[in-house]
Order: C-alpha cells, then sequence, then structure tokens
C-alpha cells in the first residue's frame, strides 16, 4: 500500500453550472499529476479549490458563504478561489478571508503553477487576465458520476444578452477541434463512459471561430462505439436547425430524443428587451418540428420571471404563451439583478413580490406539463441506463427520453442498457417513475 500521508490533500467546491463541474474535475486531474491528491470525506484538507458561478445576484452571495465557512473550518488550509464570479469580481473575492488565490477564467487550468508558487513564496495571488482577450480553448471530457462524462466543445459567448454577465466572465465564444474531441470521447469509452453529456456555454456557436462546424462535430461523435447516449446540455432554438432535429430523429445511432431549449420569455417585447435572436414564432416552430418529428421527446425550456421591464401585460402574453407550447417541463428562474448589465437600464423593476408570484405560476404549469408527458409514457416500455444503487435496495436510472425510474436494485443491470416497463409515478417523488426492467418480465 502507498503511505498517502506525505501528500497534501485537496477539496473541491464547485457552484453553477455543468460546465464548471467538468472543469473542477479537470482542475483536481491536474493537481493529482502534482501528486496532490483529493481529500477524503472526513479529512482536513490542505488546498481548498472553489469554483465559483456568477449567473445570479444569489450565486455570488453562496460562494462568499461558501469561502467564509470554509475560512473557518479549515483556517489552516490554502483557499484557492477560481470561476465566473472570481473573473468578475477579483478584488471583492480576495478581501474574503482565508483567500490565499484568486484565479481568473483563463487562470483557472494553470493552477498547478500557482499552487507551487504559493507554496515556495506564501504570497497572496490574484491573478485575471481581462477577459476580451482570452482566446484559449481548454477542453475537457470529465466524469460527471459512474457512467455519465461531460465532453466541453465550446466555451464563452457572443450573444451579449441584456440580463447575462457571462459574456463578461468566460469571454467570446471559442470552440474545441473536432479531431481532438472524438479522440476525448474514445478515451471516455475506455474508461468505462457509456453517456456523454455535450456541454458548452452557447453550443450551437461551436466552430463559427475556428471553422469547425457543429453538425459535422455531431456526426463524427455519433461514429464513436462505446458511448450508447449523447445529450446535447442546451442549445439556443435559432442555432438549432431542422437539420440537426431531423438527424437525430432519424438517422443518429445514439442521440437521445432531449432537448433543452431556452426560451426566457414568450413576449416578443421582452425578447426584444433581453436582446435575444429569436421571437415566439421562432420558437414554437422548434417546437413544432421536435413533436413532429420525434413526438415522445423530452423538451426541457428555461424561462426568466419578472424580467426587467416586463409589463403586467406582457407578463400574461408570456404565460399564455408557455401554456400553449407542448414542451415537457419548464426550468423557472426569477430574474437577478446583475451588476454592470444593460439590462439595469431598461424599463421599471418588477416587484420582489411579483417575481415570485410569476415564478410560482410558471412553475405550476409546469408540474402539470411534467406530470402530463409522464402519464403518456406509462404503460410503454423505454430503454433505461440504470445508473447507481440508490440505497433501500432500489436502483436509479434515466431512459432516452430524461425520466427518472427506479426499479428493485439488480447490480448485474449497473451501467447497462436495459428496456424497462414504466409503471408508476412514485408516491412522493412527483418526478420518478416506478419500472420494471423487462428482463424481469415473466
Ligand atoms: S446566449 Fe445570452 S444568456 Fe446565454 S450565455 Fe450568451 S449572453 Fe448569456
Amino acid at each position: 500500500m502507498t503511505d498517502q500521508s506525505n501528500y497534501l490533500k485537496a477539496a473541491y467546491f464547485t457552484l453553477g453550472c455543468k460546465l464548471n463541474f467538468a472543469e473542477t474535475s479537470t482542475i483536481g486531474k491536474i493537481l493529482s499529476g502534482k501528486g496532490i491528491i483529493r481529500a477524503a470525506k472526513g479529512e482536513i484538507p490542505d488546498i481548498c479549490v472553489v469554483n465559483t458561478c456568477s449567473v445570479t445576484e444569489m450565486a455570488d452571495k453562496k460562494g462568499r458563504r461558501l469561502i467564509r465557512s470554509l475560512a473557518s473550518r479549515y483556517p489552516d488550509a490554502t483557499i484557492v478561489v477560481t470561476g465566473c464570479y472570481a473573473q468578475l469580481k477579483p478584488e471583492a473575492v480576495a478581501a474574503l478571508p482565508g483567500v490565499d488565490i484568486v484565479l481568473g477564467s483563463n487562470e483557472k487550468l494553470k493552477i498547478a503553477e500557482y499552487i507551487e508558487s504559493w507554496l515556495s513564496d506564501r504570497r497572496k495571488r490574484t491573478e485575471v487576465t481581462p477577459v476580451f482577450s482570452i482566446k484559449e480553448f481548454h477542453p475537457s471530457c470529465e466524469r460527471g458520476d459512474r457512467t455519465r462524462f461531460f465532453l466541453k466543445v465550446q466555451d464563452g459567448c457572443n450573444y451579449f444578452c441584456t440580463y447575462c454577465t457571462i459574456p463578461y466572465a468566460r469571454g467570446r465564444s471559442r470552440s474545441g477541434v473536432t479531431e481532438d474531441l472524438v479522440g476525448m470521447a474514445r478515451e471516455a469509452v475506455a474508461a468505462g463512459g457509456k453517456e456523454i453529456v455535450i456541454t458548452g456555454v452557447n453550443i450551437g456557436e461551436y466552430g463559427k471561430d475556428n471553422g469547425q462546424d457543429l453538425f459535422s462535430l455531431l456526426r463524427r461523435l455519433d461514429e464513436v462505439e462505446g458511448i450508447e447516449r449523447y445529450r446535447i446540455s442546451s442549445i439556443e432554438p435559432n442555432l438549432l436547425t431542422e437539420e440537426i432535429i431531423r438527424w437525430i430523429a432519424e438517422e443518429s445511432r445514439a442521440f437521445m430524443p432531449h432537448f433543452h431549449i431556452p426560451l426566457q420569455s414568450g413576449s416578443d417585447a421582452v425578447l426584444k428587451l433581453m436582446n435575444r435572436r429569436y421571437d415566439t414564432s421562432l420558437f414554437s416552430q422548434k417546437i413544432k418540428t421536435v413533436r413532429e418529428v420525434i413526438p415522445d421527446a423530452f423538451i426541457g425550456v428555461d424561462i426568466i420571471a419578472g424580467a426587467r421591464g416586463e409589463t403586467p401585460e406582457q407578463w400574461e402574453r408570456s404565460l399564455s404563451f408557455a401554456e400553449s407550447l407542448d414542451v415537457t417541463r419548464y426550468h423557472v428562474f426569477p430574474y437577478s439583478e446583475r451588476p454592470g448589465t444593460k439590462a439595469l437600464l431598461l424599463g421599471d423593476a418588477v416587484s420582489q413580490e411579483e417575481k415570485h408570484r410569476r415564478v410560482s405560476v410558471l412553475t405550476k404549469i409546469s408540474d402539470l406539463k411534467m406530470e402530463s408527458f409522464m402519464r403518456k409514457n406509462l404503460g410503454t416500455v423505454r430503454p433505461v441506463l440504470w445508473e447507481h444503487p440508490s440505497g433501500e435496495g432500489m436502483m436509479h436510472g434515466l431512459t432516452d427520453n430524461y425520466l427518472r425510474v427506479q426499479a428493485p436494485l439488480d447490480l448485474a443491470m449497473i451501467n447497462t442498457v436495459v428496456p424497462t416497463l414504466l409503471e408508476s409515478i412514485h408516491e412522493e417523488e412527483h418526478d420518478l417513475i416506478e419500472g420494471r426492467p423487462a428482463e424481469n418480465m415473466i
């Protein structure tokens, strides 16, 4: 057995999106390559790495709270903070108690060098490249859990939606090279991966900076033997082409009937205020096309409630548009005021109380749509990738069309795709289905 007592131990904390989780896992790999091992549960870390998010004011707050609590729990640990909040507010982050190193988006994956310098001179550092001069792209393909990997194909965004800070935190759109990304998918197979979630900030922009092409990337990935499932984490409606939708429906081997498309508002006037690049008629056309060619696809849709400048009439319009769409589920976000964004100059703010009322109305619509989608699927047999035991003798998995299913644990089925009869909705967890693997049916 190796004596691990002399190694430095690092603990990792991630806030925010799938991209951040993938990058934290790359940081972990980089540091373990330098002999800094992952602290086991309950062990006191020598280094805490915090990968922050800044998508809302609440995300900033969570980051500050987390850093303060780490500083008091582990007063002797080196605290390194990176991610979008560190990029946007490096001074504020550096001023938090216990923070030793602050790294911006471009420095994130050069963390080992900064830790080495810190260990030799113990000098606090804040290293942040001005965001619009970031040109590098760091691809990554990281394990999310036993079976699923996250393949980062693109970073940054050129869209500048008026409410969003991401272009200021992650910079302009940059993409990976198809050949490298396909190579990473093959490595994921070798590491036991069955499913890849394609991630990025604005995936539909893939290749526009470096002469690559999203549709070709998807087709090349589809050919990688051993990957049984692909999902695109999210794609802007104007960039989800009819060609891609039809290809997923008719030709692709492993792309799942699952789409995640941000709407943000169902009022054309609000979409304009937000500087979104589509209108409601384009959006409903895309949903119609998906439903036409893949009737049982899961369609998740982001929507913002109470955006600044959203008048009561626009809200009503947005609501009835949201109700009318044949989608599966809404991810409802209360609008969050972000310093430095153009949205602050637009119209009046919606009161907190009204914003929360709008959130709860949309959430109810979403719950009804989700329930009806689940009911439509009951009684059918769908392929489930059984992912992990869930305690109490059960296992959990996902159908091709993204429904969560549980069944009595059968270890031989873990990490395999099994046709499963979807029997009923769980009594307490209303987004969970009770299923029976078809191999167990008499
Ligand atoms: S598309 Fe708009 S909302 Fe999405 S990351 Fe880019 S600027 Fe932000």
